[in-house]
């Protein structure tokens, strides 16, 4: 069985600029992803991907510019002031609704070690979106068997390879039905023989047509998988296109140089 979240999201990144003290790690950066495309992400280590990836769900507050997920501002409403227009703040509560709209995953899985892949899955949609339990359940299952996990539903984190925590930690964002998938480095805490069924996941998350975001340095996967790859270099995107363009063709120099790094 194949579970579509829901209906995928549009992402707009316009003009996000973010500072850690003096230190400019997102200097301007714009971003469209269409709804039920793959968009990945490359860039030298420090060019501010994570930034941007956590920017786009509001775990980071950016300075100036905005992220709206179908036309709406993320963290952000708009409010009239003084006959003209004015971002305010959500509240807390509001952010955390909207943030559980994308589906995160990590580098390092971060499942709970005291329950089981399936109650990882089942967790969150049952405690943040106040589903009943045995509805998830059953979706949770099949979830699991959709990242081919359906065996181990009752086997702790601890009995896992690490493919296998990442395919739970898939599940259990799809779980959340978002909007949005954003990967960071899915694979490169792993073993090199457990990328291959992790990326495939993913790989086939995207055939069923589910807006992604992926920082991966998998140059393959990109080449199979992404509908658009953007290059990041100090905070800014220098290239971005169809993968054919930007990988066999780069028109930059880091670009370039990246990629002989990375190939
Ligand atoms: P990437 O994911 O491309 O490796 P990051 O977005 O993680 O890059 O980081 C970009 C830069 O921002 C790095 O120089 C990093 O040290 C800095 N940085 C990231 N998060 C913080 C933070 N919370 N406080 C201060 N500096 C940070
Ligand atoms: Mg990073």
């Amino acid at each position: 069985m194949t579970t579509t979240p829901t209906r995928p999201g549009r992402v707009e990144v316009r003009g996000v600029h973010k500072s850690y003290g003096s230190h400019e790690v997102l200097a301007g950066v714009d971003l469209v992803v269409e709804p039920g495309t793959v968009t990945v992400v490359l860039g030298p280590s420090g060019s501010g991907k994570s930034t941007l990836l956590r920017s786009i769900n509001h775990l980071e507050k950016v300075d100036r510019g905005f992220v709206a997920l179908d036309g709406e501002l993320v963290g952000y409403r708009r409010r009239p002031h003084r006959g003209g227009e004015r971002l305010h703040e959500l509240k807390e509560q509001d952010v955390l609704r909207q943030r559980t709209r994308f589906g995160f995953v990590f580098q390092a899985f971060n499942l709970f070690p005291h329950l089981t892949a399936l109650d990882n899955v089942v967790e969150a949609p049952v405690s943040a979106q106040g589903r009943r339990r045995s509805e998830v359940v059953v979706e949770a299952r099949a979830l699991l068997e959709q990242v081919g996990l359906a065996e181990k539903a009752a086997a702790y984190p601890r009995q896992l390879s690490g493919g296998q925590q990442q395919r739970v930690a898939i599940a259990r964002a799809l779980a959340m039905r978002p909007a949005v998938l954003l990967f960071d480095e899915p694979t490169s805490a792993l073993d090199p023989e457990l990328v291959g069924d992790v990326l495939g996941v993913i790989e086939e998350l995207a055939r069923g047509g589910t807006t992604m975001i992926v920082v991966t340095h998998e140059i393959g996967f990109a080449r199979r998988a992404a509908d658009q790859v953007v290059f990041m270099d100090a905070g800014r995107i220098v290239e971005q296109g169809p993968p054919e363009q930007v990988l066999d063709a780069p028109q930059h120099e880091r670009t370039k140089a990246f990629l002989a790094r990375v190939l």
